[in-house]
């Protein structure tokens, strides 16, 4: 039988006392890995033990703070390989991509080892000068004033599925590299790979409570959310969860960041470099199996590009080998699970509704997991669901436009703003879409403009609900308080 995952509270592995629970499950095989507690029975012991662990972490002085992350960044090489596979396993990434999730979640930690100087507050003196109280002294009595960033105390961190090792690397430690403390809530699809980040975390000198993790679905969430301790929620998920969270969480005077879902546009100008628009297009659309919120799964092709794109596209997909993602060669992995398949499925078969043209159909996999391979759709009417609505998986719009500003439109039209792209050789054509497109995230060029975590994750309109995102300097700023202090001495 199945074990049930553990929580990880106060410095270790808890049994969950609850009994409603629900299977994680390698999508590639239907094997259940282990069971997770969707219980909420020890969401207070978890808050408690980071409150209690929040002044002494706090106070620990930052350079020893970050000693631990950059020996938990050590680890995280030294594991490398096994977290890969457990990435691969739980998930059902490519080896390539599962080492893409690795390694872009070390990138996080070392920037979070840079806290002490991205934690520096400001100083202005002699901001004015008051008059002297002593009839000895001739000279004024200057003020002095200075910033300082504070930690703010109990974080939570709410995480998707589909970076299992890099979205909680987002956000936990920068927080403790603050002095925070924190309670990740993992996805319960890929709870395994959250539980052995939070271990090696442990393993690095992280002291108990400073990193707590509780198993979960909504009702655990529900629970981080209302508890009073909690002063800070950072949630990566689906726009409709994402509202929930940034409602319920505004609502109760936390402070708030959801990342949240999109529907990514990649306008492919006449005068792309072909080769490059080809691999851009498929690398974002079809990579991860079409499960990342920077997958561009609405082509606009422009003019006449429509010639050489369509047969192109349609043949580099079928070159993608579909399979599990540990096999060689496998270029695409299943999708998470069954109701994924489901979903997907349906989402095909409202686009054939739409009267978009079926280029490349990826239904009826003959394969024993939760495959979908890759599906084309051609002349997908502009304002039907396969445009406008997120399928997260691997299926592919492309929609047809006149000029540069029909292209821009169509983008504009979207309700998310997390990408969007332009396969170009003009300048001017780049410049404008740039200024124009309405996302925070812009590729020229480039299929996939993912951040480097020394930027934030920039996502706009219904891709992001706050004001501060994760990563960059805006990670430290949402982990912080400023504290403003005017002094003088007499
Ligand atoms: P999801 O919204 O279903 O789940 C995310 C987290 O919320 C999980 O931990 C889950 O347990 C919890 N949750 C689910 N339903 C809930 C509810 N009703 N109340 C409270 N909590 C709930 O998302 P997912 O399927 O795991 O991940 C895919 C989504 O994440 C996609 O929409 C994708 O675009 C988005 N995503 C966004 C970003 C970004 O930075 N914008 C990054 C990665 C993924």
């Amino acid at each position: 039988m199945a074990h049930k995952i553990e929580h990880f509270i106060d410095g270790k592995r808890m049994e969950p006392s609850g009994n409603t629970l629900c299977n994680d499950v390698n999508p590639a095989t239907g094997e259940v890995l282990a069971e997770v507690s969707l219980d909420a029975g020890e969401v207070d012991v978890a808050v408690a033990s980071a409150s209690r662990a929040f002044r002494g972490w706090s106070e620990t002085p930052i350079g020893e703070r970050c000693q631990v992350l950059f020996r938990f960044k050590t680890l995280l090489e030294q594991h490398f390989d096994e977290l890969t596979q457990l990435i691969v396993n739980e998930h059902g990434k490519t080896t390539a991509e599962a080492r893409g999730d690795v390694r872009r979640g070390i990138d996080c930690v070392e920037y979070a080892c840079g806290a002490p100087s991205l934690m520096m507050g400001r100083t202005l003196p002699r901001i004015a000068v008051s008059s002297s109280f002593s009839r000895e002294r001739e000279e004024g009595i200057p003020l002095d004033s200075s910033l300082e960033r504070v930690p703010i105390g109990v974080c939570v961190g709410i995480t998707p599925f589909n970076f299992p090792i890099m979205v909680p690397l987002w956000m936990w430690p920068m927080a403790v590299a603050c002095g925070n403390t924190f309670i990740l809530k993992p996805s319960e699809k890929v709870s395994l790979c959250a539980l052995r980040e939070v271990e090696l975390a442990h393993e690095a000198g992280l002291p108990p409570g400073v990193l707590n993790m509780v198993t979960g679905g909504p009702d655990v969430v529900n629970q981080l959310l209302a508890h009073k301790d909690v002063k800070a929620v950072s949630f990566v998920g689906s726009t409709a969860v994402a509202k929930h969270i940034y409602k319920t969480a505004s609502a109760a005077g936390k402070r708030v960041q959801c990342m949240a879902g999109a529907k990514n546009t990649m306008v492919i100008m006449p005068d792309a470099n072909q080769d490059a628009a080809i691999d851009g297009v498929i690398g974002s659309s079809m990579g991860n199996t079409g499960q990342r919120c920077l997958a561009g799964s609405v082509v606009v092709l422009v003019g006449d590009t429509p010639e050489w794109f369509i047969p192109r596209v349609v043949e580099a997909a079928k070159q993608i080998k579909v399979s599990s993602g540990s096999e060689d060669g496998c270029g695409m992995g299943p999708l998470i699970d069954e109701a994924s398949v489901a979903r997907v499925t349906q989402a095909i078969e409202r686009g054939i509704e739409a009267g978009a043209d079926l280029l490349l159909d990826g239904r009826d996999c003959d394969l024993p997991g939760a495959f979908v391979g890759p599906t084309i759709f051609d002349n997908v009417p502009h304002d039907s669901a396969l445009a406008m609505e997120e399928i997260f998986g691997p299926v592919l719009s492309i929609l047809r436009v006149e000029s540069l500003e029909d292209a821009i439109a169509v983008t504009h039209r979207s309700p998310y703003g997390n990408m969007a792209v332009m396969f170009t050789d003009s300048g001017y054509a780049a410049n404008k879409f740039k200024d124009t497109a309405g996302a925070g995230m812009i590729g020229i060029n480039v299929g996939v403009p993912a951040p480097m975590a020394v930027f934030p994750f920039c996502g706009w309109k219904d891709s992001f609900f706050g004001t501060l995102h994760p990563n960059g300097e805006d990670s430290v700023r949402f982990y912080t308080e400023g504290r403003i202090i005017v002094s003088r001495w007499f």
